[in-house]
């Protein structure tokens, strides 16, 4: 399985280059150069088997020859036992034919540990190999550090170094980062905002000797592997609910278009995905796309499902691609003109194309209190924000056909953004017993000023870069 990026100026590579890298030297992202496409047959003997064991199969499609099956295998069982349902990826009914797809159930209650609980040990294992070691360092208001800190603790061929704001994020947040006491980790409180944070971060990449000398590394949301590994569970959910003989459609709440980007390879295999709906909130750009060709950059609105206020959705790029029949030099002159000018009409025939399959809704804060509200009184359930515009979507938009079930991508576990649930419930949802003590234990991090000599300084102590 080879990978060509977006933009067409970098050459095919292959899996393990591909989850190094993350983005391509060009500045396009990495898609295969082909779908892997699986039978009927192929689908219905995937129908039951263990998560760990679903995973490695579908991802043993698009690793080629850089890792056998039996080394995914070892790595997917690993990544997955540690999560906290048995099922690892549970679907919750709550309506006749609405369904919650759990992807919370990882150490930071939210999606994203899904595939970067599996990358870090991808990561660990390719390094390792090659007799490598990385640096991985990284800029968080408070939701993306702990997942990367939680992906690449304990890694032998991986440090990681998460830059916060001092005093601005949520306490569950920061502690969630700072009470990690392995080796490799290392948390710097920025005496200064977000932006500060990612400024440095960014003036270190650009820094080519210290880049170099650290062997800087990020694990941002445009690395394939990332996505990659968020196809299973569709595959899972879709089979459990009578795929490959049965049409799904399904809701995602959407922030950079990874997790719904997903679900439409997964449709790319073969499975039966007839309906794509994209859930945002006031940060609606993907919807005012869909509805009317306005793919136009406003300004981010704060709201009570912060991991979606995102303007510009990186991988939409890779639809886009595919949309302009996988023409890099259009998808560059396209990409080019939306940096230059913050809009991005595509082509009348594209977008028609685009809403076939894909259906934008947009809900604000006061509708998301009241599909907490109601869902919690209709069906017994405690939505997240995030997972609640998702269920209100899958209503919204529901398929025609009365019998198509739709999975809902549950993506945050309700206690992850507990004051808008007591808000909208009175019902305060209560840690997961994993976490019960985390306001316990100590606390490890180093307040500097916002200072990029200082900062580097901190990344070069704590890499292990030179170690045997
Ligand atoms: C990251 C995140 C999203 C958005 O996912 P994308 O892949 O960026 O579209 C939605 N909900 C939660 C809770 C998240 O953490």
């Amino acid at each position: 399985m080879r990978y060509v990026s977006t933009r067409g100026e970098a050459a095919p590579r292959g899996f393990e280059d591909v989850l190094l890298a993350g983005l391509a030297e060009d500045g396009g992202l990495f898609l295969p150069e082909s779908w892997p496409l699986l039978s009927t047959a192929e689908w219905r003997e995937l129908r039951g088997l263990p998560y760990a064991e679903l995973s490695a199969r579908i991802l043993h499609r698009f690793v080629g020859d850089a890792l056998t099956l039996e080394e995914l295998r070892g790595l997917t069982t690993a990544t997955y036992s540690s999560f906290r349902h048995p099922a690892v990826v549970p679907l919750v009914q709550l309506g006749p034919r609405d369904f919650a797809l759990e992807l919370f159930h990882g150490p930071t209650l939210a999606f994203k540990d899904v595939a970067l609980q599996l990358l870090g040990r991808l990561f660990d294992h390719v390094l390792k190999k090659r007799g490598e070691r990385i640096t991985i360092v990284g800029a968080t208001s408070g939701d993306t550090g702990s997942a990367a800190i939680e992906a690449c603790r304990d890694r032998a061929a991986v440090d990681i170094v998460i830059l916060h704001p001092e005093g601005r994020t949520s306490e569950v947040q920061r502690r969630q980062m700072t009470t990690v006491m392995s080796a490799n980790v290392a948390n710097l409180a920025i005496q200064g905002s977000f932006d500060d944070c990612q400024d440095l971060v960014k003036a270190m990449f650009v820094d080519a000797p210290f880049r170099g000398e650290m062997k800087l590394a990020a694990v941002n949301s445009i690395n394939w592997a990332r996505i990659a590994a968020q196809i299973p569970y569709y595959v899972a959910s879709a089979l459990a609910l009578g795929a490959p003989d049965r049409e799904v459609a399904v809701s995602v709440p959407t922030g950079n278009f990874g997790n719904v980007l997903a679900a439409w390879a997964a449709k790319q295999m073969g499975l039966p995905i007839a309906k794509f709906i994209v859930a945002s909130n006031r940060n609606d750009i993907l919807t005012r796309f869909l509805v009317s060709n306005d793919m136009s950059a406003r300004a981010v609105e704060p709201s009570l499902s912060p991991s979606m206020d995102i303007q510009v959705s990186s991988n939409f790029e890779r639809l886009l691609f595919e949309l302009l029949g996988r023409d890099p030099k259009a998808t560059a002159a396209q990409m080019q003109g939306f940096r230059a000018t913050g809009r991005m009409p595509i082509p009348d025939a594209a977008w028609r194309q685009a809403t076939q399959h894909f259906q934008g809704f947009m809900l604000d804060d006061a509708g998301t209190l009241a599909e907490i509200a109601h869902l919690h009184e209709a069906a017994g359930y405690l939505a997240d924000p995030h997972t609640a515009i998702g269920t209100a979507a899958a209503r919204a938009c529901a398929p025609t056909d009365p019998h198509m079930p739709v999975i809902i991508a549950a993506t945050a576990h309700p206690a992850k953004f507990p004051d808008a649930v007591q808000r909208a419930t009175g019902v305060h949802p209560p840690l997961p017993a994993a976490l019960a003590d985390l306001y316990e234990r100590p606390e490890r991090f180093t307040v500097l000023p916002n200072d990029l000599a200082a900062a580097q300084g901190f990344v070069r102590q704590h890499s292990r870069r030179n170690a045997a």
